[in-house]
């Protein structure tokens, strides 16, 4: 029988005493790898309840012992990258190279948030009258609740819960139900450490269910949501019946402008990657390409040279595939449903294109599509998926006016040797992020925030940190 994963809820696990269960299934070869709860209104309560009890001592400790809480916690992750990995691999289904990387950034994530503990700095404005001085201080929030995706299920956990404990929140995760067992082995180390119990609580279920009750809590004073932006939309609402503040990190669908200038194959290696880490599952990665004519088959031709070495499957059957499955059967069909209706529209196929014929698992073909044009799905919704569509344009101006022709405005790229057209395009693309010759991929010192159906605020570095905490302006006279 498969193991029944449990909640953590004020320091302990916890059977939740109802609700359905949720099957999690390895998207590798469709086997089930464990059970979760869908946790009820009731038990969502209880893991409030706690957070809300522990808070206010939690605030009290200086903010240096807070983060060394935190760190605590880091090191043992560190010390556990390959187990945890294994997980992460088994739920979802990216290659353990990756799901390495991904556990060893969120230590070193946690090392990071846990360094502002000291550089949290409140103002102090000048007064109109005599003797009297005004003090801001910057508080934190009370109890906070971070709602989170499947695509990279354990970092997300940290970018939600590090930036909130070192301030003085204490937080309700609800994991994907696609990935709940890695965020059941986070909340296994965080038992091992001398966190007071009740500042983090773990807790599983579905959307509408268990996360529906999360952020429509009256005892949540921030909800923090990445996922996509329906589930954005729907959270936002439920979050405004207390008037709850909301951080949503939503969906993207980035351009990569590629100029003749360009180093092309600099620049198909990194939109290749785009669309093979993760198995092209990311918000933040190139999903629709923009080609100046006189270079797109040189750029269509490497690209596809790139695709057609790309070898998938079960990352745990063969260690050396380069790109696991896509996560669920809605997934691929979605990607499959975009594929056609491109290539019906007119689209060429240069490679894959279609679902692959591995009998077991959500697999794929890597796929490189030409001809594409800006009304076509392709261009417009998120894929997340193994596909590489491009569209010609003829110059900059073209590049620029398609790429903010989109309501997502995560981020961007653009390609050129020429220092003007890169300036340009800093000045004149609408997005949250834009990177110049190099792949996408944020830092955890900048700041992540999307622009339109993107989201609203963001995650990393300062500005992500301070919206963990509100402000309380202190006039004292005398
Ligand atoms: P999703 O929106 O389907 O689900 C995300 C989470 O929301 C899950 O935990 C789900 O249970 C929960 N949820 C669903 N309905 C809910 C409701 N009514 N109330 C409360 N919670 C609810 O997203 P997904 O399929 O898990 O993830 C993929 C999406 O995430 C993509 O759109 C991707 O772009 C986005 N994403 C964005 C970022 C970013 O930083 N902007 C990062 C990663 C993923």
């Amino acid at each position: 029988m498969a193991k029944k994963y449990e909640n953590y809820i004020d320091g302990r696990f916890v059977k939740a005493s109802r609700g359905d269960t949720v099957d999690v299934i390895n998207p590798a070869n469709g086997q089930l790898v464990g059970v979760v709860t869908d946790t009820p209104v009731s038990e969502v309560d209880e893991a409030v309840a706690a957070a809300k009890r522990a808070q206010p001592a939690w605030e009290k400790l200086p903010a240096i012992a807070r983060a060394n809480y935190l760190r605590q916690l880091s090191a043992k992750i560190r010390a556990n990258v390959d187990r945890l990995a294994l997980t992460i691999t088994r739920e979802q289904g990216k290659v353990l190279g990756l799901a390495k990387l991904e556990v060893a950034f969120t230590a070193d994530y946690i090392d990071y948030m846990a360094e502002w503990a000291r550089r949290i700095e409140g103002e102090i404005v000048s007064s109109d009258r005599p003797n009297e001085s005004v003090f801001l201080f910057r508080k934190p929030i009370g109890v906070t609740a971070g709602i989170l995706p499947w695509n990279f299920p354990f970092f997300l956990i940290a970018r939600k819960m590090a930036p909130a404990l070192v301030t003085g929140n204490t937080i309700v995760i609800k994991s994907s139900e696609e990935t709940p067992i890695n965020a059941y082995e986070f909340a296994e180390l965080v038992a091992e450490t001398e966190l007071p119990k009740g500042v983090f609580n773990i807790i599983s279920g579905r959307g509408a269910s268990t996360g529906n009750a999360l952020a429509s809590h009256r005892d949540v004073g921030l909800v923090s949501f990445t996922g996509s932006v329906p589930t954005g939309v729907r959270i936002m609402e439920a979050a405004a019946r207390n008037l709850t503040r909301v951080n949503l990190e939503l969906g993207g669908k980035a351009p990569a402008i590629v100029l003749r200038d360009a180093d092309i194959e600099l620049a198909a290696k990194a939109v290749y990657d785009s669309r093979v880490l993760n198995t092209g599952q990311l918000c933040n990665c190139a999903e629709r390409i923009y080609v100046e004519r006189s270079v797109v088959d040189q750029f269509a031709e490497k690209v596809t040279s790139l695709m057609k070495a790309t070898t998938y499957g079960d990352p745990l059957a063969d260690e050396g595939v380069s790109m696991g499955p896509l996560t669920n059967q809605a997934v691929l069909k979605k990607v499959s449903t975009l594929v056609e209706s491109a290539k019906s529209a007119g689209a060429q196929v240069l490679t894959g294109g279609k679902v692959s014929d591995q009998d077991k698992g959500f697999h794929y073909e890597p796929t490189v599509l030409v001809n594409c044009k800006s009304d076509m799905g392709i261009m417009k919704q998120e894929i997340f998926g193994p596909v590489l569509p491009i569209q010609v344009i003829d110059g900059l101006d073209e590049g620029i006016a398609l790429a903010n022709d989109s309501e997502y405005g995560l981020t961007s790229s653009i390609f050129t040797r020429n220092i003007n057209s890169a300036l340009q395009a800093s000045r004149e693309l609408k997005f949250g992020e834009t990177y110049v010759n190099r792949e996408h991929f944020e830092a955890m010192q900048g700041f992540h925030a999307g622009r339109r159906k993107s989201g609203i605020g963001g995650a990393d570095g300062k500005h992500g940190l301070y919206a963990y905490m509100e402000t309380h302006i202190v006039y004292m006279q005398g």
